[in-house]
């Protein structure tokens, strides 16, 4: 192992390592091929995905086409075929939006939490616009086929219709929460405030279902498409409890989970480990995260994606938890040994079975942000030539999370260790400063994991210096 230049010839030891006692019996770490992934696994299923869910939109929008066409003609008849084409487009791309999100274990292990939640917020805003012509359209398609106004058409929907109540509801919930979950909007609210709100868009798409079924004329001409859509909503159901309430509960009750200990780290920062029954059986690789619930009297309601920070060894797992919030600030003293907690996931794509055999790897964190670059690089087969790059702003003690044991991991398994210090503003990171710490940054896989502007700043510098785009995974610590 090099050290660069940067480390102080009299750098002390990080604080807070844990008793010698503890470690040896529990959690002394196996070799890296345990929980090892296949090498190299090709991404095809988020092609897949994408292609399954394009076809499955113009399948909808074809066939409304083709059974509400024969209406144009007809008063108000291209304005209530624009809002037939509005509606099923808009809701088929709300029951996407749901898929994406409802933790199919395969789309979140090929695609990564991260790029779903993305994909997720880009669709939503136009769900939003399409139901809003939808509700548009279908009136003025109404009022013109009555000879009436808009507005009296409107509350006449609404009041004389079946089903029409509810799913006027459906949309101002729809609307409301929507603009709650603009990101500015987003930030003045807590985000558990914003996390309750916005489970209230199952019970939205719940509610516009019924209208469906009993004014869709389309539904009524075509059997099959009823059918079909039947069959979609009730697929949504399945997928979404099965694997945001049952799979958990099946987990919790399989694995046991529990905390083992609870473990100052360095300032700010704990490290909790978690023991629990069968746990070499849970199918999770260094890198990934899960969704933590604690069972405390505080935090039992609420799950809080949290990374492995060691590559799990059979015996345990461990999260190094920095205090950046309500939660993360009362770890350390709501947490007891023997504390429940309920792990959904593992999630995450930030592994290293995107390493092609035997290329160099680049791997750079920030701060906390060392948690699951460490137990990637753990996880790494033998082999790859490894570069860490640790970005912290001084080597006062205490400062630096899991230093001590990056420093023996960097020893032990020969990766070169570089400290980047200074102000996140004033460090100097470009493509000539990381070539400088990684001559062979242009073929090698590369790792990131911090805050977005450490992230931006990287790949720009990465990318600058001849890096591709594809080689760069990175784990950002907001949705
Ligand atoms: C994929 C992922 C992996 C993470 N891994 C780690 C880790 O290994 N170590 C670590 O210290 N931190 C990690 N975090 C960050 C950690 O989840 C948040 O710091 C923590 O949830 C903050 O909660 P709080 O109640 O302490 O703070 P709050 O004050 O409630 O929130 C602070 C910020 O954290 C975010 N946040 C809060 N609750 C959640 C939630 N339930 N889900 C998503 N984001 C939330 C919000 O953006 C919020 O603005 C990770 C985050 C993500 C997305």
């Amino acid at each position: 192992m090099s050290v660069s230049t940067d480390l102080p010839r009299n750098a002390p030891h990080v604080a807070g390592e844990v008793s010698s006692r503890t470690r040896t019996a529990l959690f002394r770490r196996r070799s890296p091929s345990h929980g090892s992934p296949p090498p190299h696994s090709r991404r095809r299923a988020g092609d897949l995905a994408a292609l399954i869910a394009g076809l499955g939109a113009g399948a909808v929008v074809g066939s409304a086409w083709i059974l509400t066409s024969a209406g144009l003609d007809a008063a108000g008849g291209p304005a209530t075929m624009a809002g037939t084409l509005t509606a099923m487009l808009g809701t088929y791309l709300s029951l996407v939006l749901i898929f994406v999100v409802a933790r199919i274990p395969w789309l979140e292990r090929e695609i990564g939490q991260d790029r779903l939640i993305a994909f997720h917020r880009r669709l939503a805003p136009f769900v939003v616009v399409l139901i809003t012509g939808h509700v548009f359209f279908t009136t003025l398609g109404y009022a013109q086929s009555m000879s009436t106004g808009w507005w009296p058409q409107f509350t006449s929907l609404v009041f004389d219709y079946p089903w029409m109540v509810p799913a006027t509801v459906a949309f101002a919930l729809m609307v409301v929460l929507s603009v709650a979950s603009i990101r500015r909007a987003r930030s003045k609210v807590r985000y558990e405030t914003w996390w309750v709100g916005h489970l209230y868009l199952y019970l939205a798409v719940a509610l516009g279902f019924g209208h469906q079924l009993a004014l869709g004329s389309l539904f009524a001409d075509a059997p099959w498409l009823r059918l079909s859509w039947i069959a979609l909503y009730l697929a949504l159901a399945v997928t979404v409890v099965l694997n945001r309430v049952l799979l958990p509960l099946l987990r919790h009750r399989r694995y046991r989970l529990r905390v083992a200990a609870v473990v100052p780290d360095s300032d700010g920062v704990v490290n909790v480990y978690f023991t629990g029954n069968g746990i070499e059986r849970i199918p999770v690789v260094g890198g990934q995260f899960f969704e933590w619930r604690f069972g405390t009297r505080h935090w039992w309601w609420q799950a809080h994606p949290y990374s492995l920070s060691a590559t799990p060894d059979g015996r345990s797992l461990r999260i190094t938890v920095k205090n950046l919030g309500d939660q993360s600030g009362d770890l350390a003293t709501e947490l007891k040994v023997g504390t429940p907690v309920l792990a959904e996931g593992p999630y995450g794509a930030f592994t290293a079975d995107r390493v092609r055999p035997g290329a160099p790897v680049v791997a750079l964190a920030a701060g906390v942000g060392m948690a699951p670059v460490l137990a990637l690089l753990q996880s790494l087969p033998s082999g790859h030539e490894v570069t860490l790059i640790y970005r912290v702003v001084d080597f006062a003690e205490g400062s630096i999370p899991l230093r001590a044991e990056v420093e023996a991991e960097a020893a032990r398994c020969g990766w070169t260790l570089h400290y980047l210090t200074g102000e996140i503003s004033t460090c100097r990171i470009d493509d000539r400063a990381l070539l400088a710490m990684a001559p062979h940054l242009a073929e090698a896989e590369i790792f990131a994991c911090g805050p977005a502007g450490f992230l931006d700043r990287i790949e720009a510098a990465a990318l600058q210096a001849g890096a591709a785009k594809e080689r760069f995974h990175h784990e950002l610590f907001v949705f």
